[in-house]
């Protein structure tokens, strides 16, 4: 872990005090720390294959329990991780934690677990990027192939030749590679076309209002089409409703994450929904 090293360059390109709200100095003040003292864990979300309707899998979701505000949301610390360059040993710490846990889950008899680790640009731009990753997966005693590294465009904004270096270096050592939040931001197809990817993942915004606009359908409907045609697996995210789950079985989605069968839960929880759901 680089925690040491990185730890005074944060504090030196820290924006000016009065710039930033209060509550996200807290936080970037305590994130080294809240490592140290054991204050992440991950939650684990069902995958569920449309096919069988059998949990083949989980996302990991990272969850903060600071003492002072309670469960914090990725969404208000992942951001300032990335800023401050602690995303590099979070982003280390979260990859070992899940195949860690697949490795439990072996021993439970909860075989070929199939776990996606959301990655963040800047552990692409790491120079061994590729052999910390082959060191967790074999130290947890795990296939590469129960790995499934979620990515999405913005790592490309920075040395992009690099970076489509190592997802086929990544490729090659059998993990497998989706893309996420598609439908979101600057998502284009080129991205299908040059990416070694195993998974599309449609964004939550595909699927709401998907059952009143006959448009959005249509778009949805013919992304997966293209996704098939390109040897690629489908999985929607957030979905809340039978009416969305309806929708996305008629047009062939591979699988599905939402609300409809689970939030994100810890991994005691997710154990017992696994082997009541698929028993
Ligand atoms: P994501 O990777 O797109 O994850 C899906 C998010 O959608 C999760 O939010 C999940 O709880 C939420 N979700 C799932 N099903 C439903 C649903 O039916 N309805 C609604 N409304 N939401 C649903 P979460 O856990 O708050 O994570 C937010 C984002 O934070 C993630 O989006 C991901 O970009 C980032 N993140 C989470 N964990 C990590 C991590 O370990 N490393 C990195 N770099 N980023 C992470
Ligand atoms: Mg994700
Ligand atoms: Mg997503
Ligand atoms: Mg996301």
């Amino acid at each position: 872990y680089v925690a040491k090293k990185e730890r005074n360059t944060s504090k030196m390109y820290s924006p000016s005090m009065n710039d930033v709200p209060k509550k996200e100095l807290m936080l970037e003040n305590s994130l080294y720390k809240a490592l140290e003292h054991g204050q992440f864990t991950l939650f684990y979300q069902p995958k569920i294959e449309m096919t069988t309707g059998r949990i083949y899998g989980a996302e990991a979701l990272i969850r903060w329990k600071h003492p002072e505000f309670g469960m914090v949301s990725p969404l208000d610390f992942i951001p300032i991780a990335e800023k401050t360059g602690f995303i590099i040993p979070l982003g280390e710490w979260v990859l070992h934690t899940a195949c860690q846990q697949i490795r439990e889950w072996e021993r439970m008899g909860m075989t070929g677990m199939s776990v996606s680790v959301n990655m963040s640009m800047l552990q692409f731009q790491q120079k061994h990027i590729v052999h910390t990753i082959e060191r967790i997966i074999s130290d947890a005693g795990i296939r590469p192939q129960q790995i499934e590294l979620e990515i999405t465009e913005s790592i490309f904004m920075d040395n992009a030749v690099h970076t489509l270096k190592v997802l086929h270096e990544l490729q090659n050592l059998g993990v497998k590679l989706s893309l996420d939040d598609f439908g979101t931001g600057y998502s284009s197809l080129s991205y299908l076309q040059n990416i070694p990817l195993h998974t599309l993942k449609l964004d939550k915004s595909f699927i709401s209002d998907i059952v009143s606009d006959f448009k959005k359908q249509m778009i949805f409907k013919s992304l997966i089409v293209i996704a098939h045609n390109l040897n690629l697996k489908v999985v929607t995210e957030g979905v809340e409703t039978q009416e969305e789950l309806s929708i996305i079985r008629e047009h062939k989605c591979d699988a599905v994450q939402g609300y409809i069968y689970s939030p994100p839960v810890p991994a005691a929880r997710f154990a017992e929904i696994y082997l009541e759901h698929n028993r």
